[in-house]
């Protein structure tokens, strides 16, 4: 299965409050991998542009802003819509980790 989320409607602190120069850096230190050549999206071939903030949609009260690796167009605060992300892409959380 893969997973599904949603664009957070806030904008994003910058820089990241845990001292990454950006959420794309974070994703990176989050999960030890180099950042995809493309858009996270299922079905999007956009190159990568950010580490957006997105919420799991199968989320409950307790679901924490996520980062995940999209492009500057699949990044829109105003699109509430969940979508699903290519298969093994890996949503850490946006706050500060041991490994930032
Ligand atoms: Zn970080
Ligand atoms: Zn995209």
């Amino acid at each position: 299965m893969s997973k599904q989320v949603k664009n957070s409607k806030r904008k994003a602190i910058f820089p990241p409050a845990c001292g990454c120069s950006s959420y794309l850096v974070h994703w990176e230190k989050a999960t030890k991998e180099k950042r995809p050549a493309i858009c996270s999206k299922s079905g999007c071939t956009n190159s990568v542009d950010v580490g957006a903030h997105v919420f799991n949609c199968s989320g409950t009260s307790t679901n924490s802003l996520k980062v995940v690796p999209l492009c500057n167009r699949c990044n829109n605060r105003t699109n509430q819509d969940c979508f699903k992300l290519n298969k093994g892409v890996k949503i850490p959380s946006a706050s500060k980790l041991s490994s930032c």
